[in-house]
Order: C-alpha cells, then sequence, then structure tokens
C-alpha cells in the first residue's frame, strides 16, 4: 500500500474558489517527492489535506490505506513544517523541541534524550539552552525540522520550508534534509515554486498548474543525478 494516496480530489473553498480539480495521486514508502507549481496551484492545499488539516470537498485520501481517523491505528506517525519556523520565543530551544512529546506526556527523562538526537540530527547539538532569537533564520528552521523528527516520523510534510532564506543556507538545508530523510527511510511531500530544489531533492517530481489547480504531470528523477 502507499503512503499516501489521493483519489480524484476536489476542493472548493467556502468563497468559491475551486484550489483542487480531480487530483489523483500515490506516494510510496520512502519516497522524497515535491509539489512544484506556481503561486495558487493548490500545493498548500494538498499538504494540508495530507495533514489533516484541511478535508477534500469530493473524492478521497488514504494514509497507508486507511482515511484519516484510522491512521493511529496503523501505528504510523507524520509530522508538518510550516513555512515559519513558528516557535516559543520565551522557551529554549530544547523545550521547542520537546513540546510534541510533552503533549505526548513522553517521561521527561526518554523526551530529553530524544531531544538531544533531534537536535545533534539537525547540527544543533550545543545549542539546546539558547533561545530561538538568538538563532540565525536558517538556524531557527533547524530548529523547526528537529521538532517535527522529534516523534520520528514516517511521513514528513514540509510546506516551503527554507523559502525565505538565502540560497546558500536554502542548498545546504536541502542536502542535509535529503540525506536525513534517507538515512531514516522517511517518505516526505516538499511543498515548492523552485524548479532547481524540486529536480535536487526529490525522487520523484509533481508538477502542478493554478485555475483551477492539477496535477499535469509526474516526473521521476534519475538517481544519477549527482546529489548523494
Ligand atoms: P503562499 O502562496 O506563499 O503559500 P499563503 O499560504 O499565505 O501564501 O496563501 C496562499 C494563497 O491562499 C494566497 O494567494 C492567499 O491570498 C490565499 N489565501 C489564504 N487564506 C485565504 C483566505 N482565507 N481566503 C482567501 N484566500 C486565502
Ligand atoms: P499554493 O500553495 O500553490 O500557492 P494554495 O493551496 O495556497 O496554493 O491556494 C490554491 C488556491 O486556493 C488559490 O487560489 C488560493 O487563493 C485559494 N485559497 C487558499 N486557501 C484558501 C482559503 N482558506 N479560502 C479561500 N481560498 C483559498
Amino acid at each position: 500500500t502507499p503512503v499516501l494516496s489521493a483519489y480524484r480530489v476536489d476542493k472548493r473553498y467556502a468563497n468559491g474558489t475551486v484550489a483542487l480539480d480531480d487530483v489523483r495521486l500515490s506516494i510510496a514508502s520512502g519516497e522524497f517527492v515535491s509539489l512544484l507549481g506556481p503561486s495558487g496551484c493548490g500545493k498548500s492545499t494538498l499538504l494540508k489535506m495530507f495533514a489533516g488539516i484541511e478535508a477534500p470537498t469530493q473524492g478521497h485520501l488514504r494514509w497507508w490505506g486507511q482515511a484519516f481517523s484510522a491512521v493511529g491505528t496503523t501505528g504510523r506517525r507524520q509530522s508538518m513544517v510550516f513555512q515559519e519556523a513558528t516557535l516559543m520565543p520565551w522557551a529554549s530551544v530544547a523545550d521547542n523541541v520537546r513540546l510534541p512529546l510533552d503533549i505526548a506526556r513522553m517521561p521527561r527523562r526518554e523526551a530529553d534524550e530524544r531531544v538531544a538526537r533531534a537536535l545533534d540530527g539537525v547540527g544543533l547539538g550545543t545549542f539546546g539552552k539558547a533561545r530561538p532569537r538568538e538563532l540565525s533564520g536558517g538556524m531557527q528552521m533547524r530548529v523547526s525540522l528537529a521538532r517535527a523528527l522529534v516523534t520520528e516520523p514516517d511521513l514528513l510534510l514540509l510546506d516551503e520550508p527554507f523559502g525565505a532564506l538565502d540560497e546558500f543556507t536554502r542548498n545546504k538545508l536541502d542536502s542535509d534534509l535529503r540525506a536525513l530523510a534517507k538515512a531514516r527511510g522517511m517518505t516526505v511531500v516538499f511543498v515548492t515554486h523552485s524548479l532547481y530544489e524540486a529536480v535536487y531533492l526529490s525522487d520523484k517530481v509533481v508538477v502542478m498548474q493554478a485555475r483551477p489547480g492539477r496535477v499535469i504531470a509526474e516526473v521521476e528523477i534519475d538517481a544519477t543525478v549527482a546529489r548523494d
């Protein structure tokens, strides 16, 4: 079974905007997939549906073959990373990253070990005690990524996570993210409007168009592209 599937999915917002029209898509385990297209083509809408934040107007979505309400029964976990780092400014970096574990009531000791590992994983092992505002934009995005990874998700959803960063920082985060995902066998859906970023990162690029939002092509990227 695919990790994610969308079948004849339409999305019409309350104001009448048709954000998605007849989207059909299937994402396999361990795949790194980009949703690529111009502003307004429905990338964020589709990602929010995968995150369970928006429901389709018609059609259906499946997570590991299940309806969203039954994802819990699959034992699989998913996390989402938003465009902005959305960190709690009053809390330390470690406290920010621990938040999902606190919500899950994980014992403090085990949680702290997980937090340390997650921060190491994104190259911020020594910054646990810092406050978010003491960090650069790229470092704050890494904290946000660590917070998403700390639950050890099977599926990671990212909405233009590095779009606000300079090109060098973005390239570095892109290659670190790909390496991390591949090392853990994570399935990733990554929203971008950068063709370069999509081709560099992905095993498969899903190309979308606007008005109405549609999938117009799915392109497999040859594994021999120089990136690993
Ligand atoms: P981006 O395109 O950079 O992802 P946003 O996520 O803020 O920007 O919004 C995406 C698009 O959705 C924008 O064109 C925005 O105007 C539109 N949008 C967001 N929320 C609403 C809303 N409540 N009503 C109408 N349009 C909205
Ligand atoms: P993208 O992420 O590709 O920029 P979006 O999914 O944000 O596209 O938006 C797709 C279309 O739906 C756009 O026309 C946008 O303005 C509209 N839209 C997005 N969110 C809302 C909303 N909450 N209410 C009404 N229209 C929305």
